[in-house]
């Protein structure tokens, strides 16, 4: 079902005119705070600013969400991907096309949690979030609350550059002082928030030319699994309640460890009713991921099932070798799906007797799907793994291990493959004035734990600017 903007009915929120905090005096300052990327790590930096009475300049290398959704569907349709307007890239992050899962693995009560839950609510989240214990928005909620907050911040001089993309920074003598925009326009400033998210690849590359202090990260790779949304509700809820009105579409997660190797498989970013979406950003390489819609009423459901990476996968010590080992996982599913984003797919019952399947199972993927060999996409330790975490879950939960179930590769982008060293204030090890934030600090991953940080690290730095 395609999301016609002009038909999602845009609740008239209450114009939010909240005092700027008084005890906070706002400052005549001479350069403006800069932020780079405006994702769930961008926009609360932005707001957490502002709300210090500052104007920070935003740069985003997409477009405004508007505009990125209709790019997102032209792909979708023309098979013709736009590197800098698609489902990572563009206002709200890609966080915009998403489940919309607000809670996080590592940090739920935290207070600055629990502040990105209430800034959710006063941009137009259902209150519910504030006390359910696994709050979700779905992607249409999620597009609204990313225009309110754009709103809100131009309301406060705020300034936000689309189609910006920061392509190289003024360093010297291990101090930012700036940074270029698309190769041309400079923008000076003592205090820049680098909010790249996970697939911001060129942007890494720049940064480690430029001798910005980079590490390798480990990550999970795998695939996306998917089954009828009922074989899920019968295998959670049971025969009797599998069709209890108001349950909704159930949601599960697995996890299964191989102690003597010390790898781990486990489901991910689970998408209840949801659908299975090419979230590529490059030419020729394919990753998927999921998203639902708020009422998750589609006839699926599907999770991510990884594999945890260790270093030593990697082809070397270097700093990207993450980012490589992610592309040719990438460039594998792209072809193995026949080279026009169509998604190389296996029944579970075929991968488990190692044969391809004949006739696919019927999955939400709107691109379609190819027969294809997961042998042939991920390295061998990937695909052992996935096979003995099936084989210990099929007693377990049979339902899940079953002739209903359908693999689709693949699935590389769970967290950033590169860390940008910061040090406890949040600020870069070795170049000054410069604050990684978000998931492609590599410090954090998702929604909300990502815009937790931008929060913190604000908090930490902005009194460089309030004079005492
Ligand atoms: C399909 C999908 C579903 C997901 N589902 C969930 C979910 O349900 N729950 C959850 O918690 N997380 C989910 N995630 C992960 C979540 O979206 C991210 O963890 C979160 O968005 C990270 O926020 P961020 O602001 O750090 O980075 P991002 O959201 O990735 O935003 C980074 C922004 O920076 C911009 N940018 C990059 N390079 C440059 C540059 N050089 N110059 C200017 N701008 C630049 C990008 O265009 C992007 O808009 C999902 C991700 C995807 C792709």
């Amino acid at each position: 079902m395609e999301i016609i903007l002009s038909d999602l009915q845009i609740p008239n929120f209450p114009v939010y005119s909240e005092p700027i905090k008084a005890n906070r005096k706002t400052t005549s300052i001479k350069d403006r705070p800069v932020i780079v990327g405006f994702g769930p790590a961008g926009m609360f930096a932005a707001l957490e600013l502002i709300d210090y009475g500052l104007k920070p300049l935003i740069f985003e290398r997409g477009k405004k969400i508007e505009e990125r959704s209709v790019d997102v569907q032209k792909f979708i349709k023309e098979r013709e991907i736009n590197p800098e307007s698609n489902i990572q890239f563009g206002e709200g992050g890609a966080g915009s096309y998403s489940d919309g899962k607000l809670f996080s693995r590592r940090n739920n009560n935290s207070s600055y949690v629990n502040r990105v839950l209430k800034t959710f609510i006063k941009f137009g989240a259902p209150e519910e979030i504030g006390y359910i214990s696994k709050p979700h928005l779905g992607t249409d909620v999620l597009r609204t609350i990313v225009r309110n907050i754009r709103s809100y911040i131009l309301e406060r001089g705020g300034e936000i550059y689309y189609g910006s993309k920061m392509t190289d920074i003024l360093i010297s003598e291990g101090k930012a002082s700036g940074i270029i925009i698309n190769g041309e326009k400079e923008y000076l400033s003592s205090s820049i928030y680098i909010a790249l998210g996970h697939s911001a690849r060129d942007t890494f590359e720049m940064m480690h030319e430029k001798g910005v202090a980079i590490e390798q990260r480990p990550i999970s790779v795998g695939v996306r699994i998917e089954h009828p949304v009922e074989t899920i509700n019968l295998m959670r809820y049971g025969d009797k309640y599998k069709d209890f009105p108001g349950l909704g579409a159930a949601a599960y997660s697995l996890n299964y460890t191989n102690r003597k190797i010390q790898r781990g498989v486990y489901t991910f970013c689970m998408c209840p009713g949801g659908e299975v979406i090419n979230a590529s950003s490059n030419q020729g390489m394919l990753v998927l991921n999921g998203m639902s819609y708020s009422h998750r009423s589609s006839a699926f459901s599907n999770a991510a099932l990884v594999v945890t990476c260790r270093a030593d996968d990697y082809k070397s010590t270097g700093p990207l070798a993450g980012l490589e080992f992610q592309k040719d996982i990438e460039r594998k599913a792209f072809d193995a799906g026949g080279g026009r984003w169509e998604a190389p797919a296996q029944n579970l019952m075929d991968f488990l007797g190692e044969s391809s399947s004949v006739g696919l199972n019927k999955n939400s993927y709107k691109m379609g799907t190819v027969s294809a060999d997961m042998k042939d996409i991920f390295p061998a330790f990937v695909v052992e793994e996935l096979l003995a975490a099936f084989n210990k879950w099929k007693e377990e939960v049979p339902l899940f291990v079953s002739n209903h179930a359908i693999l689709l590769g693949a699935e590389t982008r769970t967290a950033s493959p590169v860390r940008i060293k910061r040090n406890e204030k949040l600020e870069s090890v070795n170049i000054k004035n410069l604050y990684p934030i978000g998931e492609g600090s590599g410090y954090t991953g998702g929604i909300t734990s990502s815009a937790a940080d931008a929060i913190k690290a604000v908090e930490i730095n902005v009194s460089r600017f309030i004079p005492c």
